[in-house]
């Protein structure tokens, strides 16, 4: 089962280079993981504790996963990935158990980075998490905070946390020692659109006449992830017109098409 809830990657392939317009999350997230990772031994002499967790918060889709991902393989570290959601569990007692098989596992994987995504499944304010299993959920959270404490004697292990809905959060979790460190993954601005962009047409066959700055410009509002799928979609436009250079006019299907996408999905979770 343990399998199941867990991504495990001994080396993700995500470099910070591949990460658009995050400069100032990337050295926050450096700060505050690689560095106790890679130092340890300095923070001793210092005789401060590292930073225990990380928090990453901000809409879907911008980059979160992908500075875990990164700062796993720039350490040389196991990344391993468990859905919040996944942690709420039926039985009584299940949920503490997966985390316990979490740190386990990456104790046995060190240094290893957990990351969990989607923590507001198991630390939402009570008031408004509207699950029955309201206790066995605080009792999961109880866990992943008691194993967070032990960390000095853990070694090499270190624990991000991402979420889309920052509000919703318990904060008794953000209490010195556990998640201390709030690192806010907005949407791109412009730079950081083009950069995206840029990052994620790289590999592709693209016409002197694309300006990658001006769809930056007609971007506002597409996060990361939307950039990642309009490049895709007008490479596609290309393809199904019998061409292997990508142009203007497919970005611009591309965008209406991502656009409309985007609409269908107002109003129903992500
Ligand atoms: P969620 O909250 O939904 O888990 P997330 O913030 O973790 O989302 P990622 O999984 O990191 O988002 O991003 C999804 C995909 O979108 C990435 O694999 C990548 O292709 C693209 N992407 C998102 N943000 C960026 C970025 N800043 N730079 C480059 N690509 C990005």
């Amino acid at each position: 089962a343990r399998a199941q809830a867990m991504e495990v990657d001994a080396s993700p392939e995500v470099v910070y280079d591949d990460i658009g317009g995050l400069e100032e999350q990337t050295r926050e997230v450096r700060e505050a993981v690689e560095e106790p990772l890679l130092n340890a031994e300095q923070f001793r002499e210092v005789g401060i504790d590292p930073p225990s967790g990380v928090l990453l918060h901000g809409p879907p889709g911008t980059g979160k996963t992908m500075l875990a991902k990164a700062v796993a393989n720039e350490t040389d570290a196991t990344f391993i990935k468990m859905a919040g959601s996944e942690l709420v569990q039926k039985f009584i007692g299940e949920g503490a158990k997966l985390v316990r098989d979490l740190f386990e596992l990456a104790a046995e994987r060190e240094p290893a980075i957990i990351f969990i995504d989607e923590i507001d499944a198991i630390a939402a304010k009570r008031t408004e998490s509207k699950t029955s299993g309201d206790a066995e959920v605080q009792r999961t959270m109880m866990q992943l905070l008691s194993e967070m404490d032990g960390f000095e004697d853990r070694g090499e292990i270190r624990i991000i946390a991402a979420t889309n809905r920052f509000d919703m959060l318990d904060r008794a979790i953000l209490r010195p020692g556990r998640f201390d460190r709030l690192i806010e993954v907005p949407e791109p601005g412009p730079e950081g659109r083009e950069q995206i962009l840029e990052i994620h047409t790289r590999e592709m066959n693209l016409a002197e006449s694309v300006d990658l700055d001006d769809w930056a410009g007609e971007t506002a509002g597409f996060t990361g992830a939307e950039l990642a799928s309009l490049t895709t979609e007008a490479g596609m436009f290309a393809i199904r017109d019998g061409r292997t250079a990508v142009r203007s006019e497919d970005f611009e299907d591309a965008i209406e098409k991502v656009e409309a996408e985007d609409e269908d999905s107002v109003g129903t979770p992500v």
